[in-house]
């Protein structure tokens, strides 16, 4: 379940920045980085990530950075940079001029390796990548020392030139920090700082045919910026020994170090989260690419109808932990609610419709109905639907044979039309099959919405839109992407819900819906909210996402 024991508290990191601005540490300065991978899209995740980040430097009168970490070139692509630009502006988050490329400090990162290796810290290794396997040791066990582990500073200064001087293959030799073979934290067994690596750079091009590893690299990125708190998740917990490591045996940065400082990561259930996972889904077409509405990406989450304050409210309300935990999906889906609530019209839009004809009602005859745009809004205005001879209601709200309780339209049942008047079904017409084509009722002119009706009630009330005036739209329905609440990685793609996307043809919203542009949201009464897909044409189709049901299995607790 979700993390609510750390609502309402000021959370942990807040406690540690408390503490070193009355120590003064860092001199109270806070600075923070988002430092994504161009290796895929961001997902809800990362919005945490960047949510919390961004909103700790804001919060405590400190900076915020966003850092492309591209050390790695096998993995990397620039048209991912363009995306999470864009994601993260649109989340409301800002980086003001603060853009940087962990890329740009590779010259810096080399200077700092001489300098380890000057220190008698680094070593340039013969060993396969097999061979340091083997000799890393295990939990259980020590590892071994490498036979070039001693080599002089002077020799090592003359192979780790050459490795920069392309004289060597890929995997042919590596850099070494050299510290303790025999610790109990495997990280700390001379980890790798440096490989060879004849791969195109997307910043740096062909500059470089040897490439720093990340866990060298990050802490001196952020020591770079003045990064004060680097906040990542509890994976590189075992990592911060030699993130402290690298930057208390460099000159630069002794002083004050960065501190790492770890969280949870955020999962969601019915939820595959991991770049990995969704780009296979992506490439092997299992959704219809990063941005599909059922993806937890931020754009994924923004063409479903997800505002970017429903999004940091959410952030915000699971709060910060140090234990894994999967949050509960209703939660997401309660922060839209709470969004769009007040800031939504509401109309009526028909999704499976079935002809009324009111044959009391003159025909060719239209009035045009006063109706809220929002009840618990009323700043909101009102706006005019027409009504006339004929109407579509939604298919389900009429029974030839209804159960008990049934309090809609049925032969002989009077049900009230929102907005309108009453009408009673009096006769069912079907084709030669069978299948009902419409209805014929008639209607109380005395019941006209907005004029004090008391004569009589009825138990039902349904939405409806005028046949002749309504507008035809396509509505998509979207639904979880797995099946399970909780579930292993493992045969994921057996586990997608095969119904998570119904796309409905012919349906029926009021004419005003013409007037609207691509992204406004709505209410549709008793469906849900719904969103303008951007796959809406000028002139064409109106498409429509659905981005949630109106009801919630979430409440809040306390
Ligand atoms: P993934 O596991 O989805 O592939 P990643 O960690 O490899 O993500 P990065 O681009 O390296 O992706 O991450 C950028 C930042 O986002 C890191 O600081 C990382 O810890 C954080 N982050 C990634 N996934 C989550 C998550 N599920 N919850 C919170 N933070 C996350
Ligand atoms: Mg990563």
């Amino acid at each position: 379940m979700s993390d609510n024991n750390n609502y309402d508290s000021v959370n942990f990191i807040q406690k540690i920045i408390n503490e070193d601005k009355a120590n003064n540490k860092y001199d109270s300065r806070v600075h923070t980085r988002f430092p994504p991978e161009p290796n895929g899209y961001l997902h809800i995740g990362h919005a945490k990530s960047i949510c919390l980040n961004y909103g700790l430097a804001e919060k405590n009168g400190g900076k915020f950075n966003l850092r492309f970490d591209d050390t790695n070139p096998l993995k990397e692509d620039e048209t991912y940079v363009q995306t999470i630009i864009d994601d993260i502006k649109w989340l409301g988050c800002d980086w003001e001029d603060r853009l940087f490329y962990a890329s740009n400090y590779f010259d810096k990162m080399y200077e700092y390796a001489v300098e380890l290796i000057e220190k008698g810290l680094a070593y340039v290794d013969d060993l396969s990548a097999d061979e340091i396997r083997e000799y890393r040791g295990t939990l259980t066990q020590p590892g071994k020392e490498s036979p070039y582990r001693n080599r002089t500073v002077e020799e090592n200064i003359d192979l780790f030139t050459k490795m920069k001087d392309d004289v060597y293959k890929d995997g042919e030799k590596v850099l070494r920090a050299k510290i303790d073979m025999a610790s109990p934290n495997i990280n700390m067994r001379d980890p790798v700082i440096y490989r060879i690596m004849h791969q195109t750079h997307h910043n740096t091009g062909d500059k470089w045919c040897i490439y720093p590893m990340y866990d060298y690299a990050h802490p001196i990125e952020d020591a770079i910026e003045g990064i004060t708190h680097s906040i990542c998740t509890l994976e590189f917990e075992d990592h911060r020994p030699f993130y402290d490591w690298v930057l208390e045996n460099l000159n630069d940065f002794k002083e004050e170090p960065t501190q790492q400082i770890e969280f949870a990561k955020l999962f969601l259930t019915k939820t595959m989260m991991g770049k990995r996972y969704l780009k296979q889904m992506v490439e092997e077409g299992y959704v219809d690419g990063w941005d599909d509405p059922r993806m937890p990406t931020i754009s994924g989450l923004r063409k479903r109808g997800y505002t970017p304050e429903s999004i940091r409210n959410f952030c915000e309300e699971i709060g910060v932990s140090k234990s894994h935990s999967v949050v509960d999906i209703a939660m997401l889906e309660h922060s839209i609610r709470e969004d769009l609530k007040l800031k939504a019209p509401r109309t009526m839009a028909v999704l499976n419709p079935i002809k009324v004809i009111i044959t009391n009602y003159p025909e060719g005859k239209v009035e045009y109905l006063e109706a809220d745009n929002n009840p618990e809004s009323p700043e909101m205005g009102k706006r005019k639907i027409p009504f006339c001879r004929e109407v579509y209601i939604e298919r389900e709200d009429f029974m030839e044979q209804p159960p008990k309780k049934f309090y809609r339209l049925y032969p002989g049942n009077e049900v009230r039309l929102r907005h309108a008047y009453f009408i009673k079904c009096n006769e069912v017409i079907k084709n030669d099959n069978g299948e009902i084509i419409e209805l014929h009722c008639t209607y109380d002119p005395e019941t006209k919405s907005g004029t004090g009706f008391t004569g009589r009630k009825v138990k039902g009330t349904l939405h409806w839109v005028s046949a002749e005036h309504s507008v035809d739209a396509e509505v998509r329905l979207y639904d979880y992407m797995m099946q399970e609440e909780d579930f292993d990685k493992t045969n994921f793609l057996e586990k997608l819900n095969p119904k998570s996307k119904v796309v409905l043809n012919g349906c029926k919203v009021e004419p005003d819906m013409l007037n609207k542009k691509i992204e406004d949201r709505f209410q549709f009464l008793r469906h849900g909210y719904f969103i303008i897909d951007k796959d809406t044409e000028e002139g064409k189709k109106l498409v429509f996402n659905r981005i949630v049901s109106l009801k919630s299995s979430w409440k809040k607790k306390k």
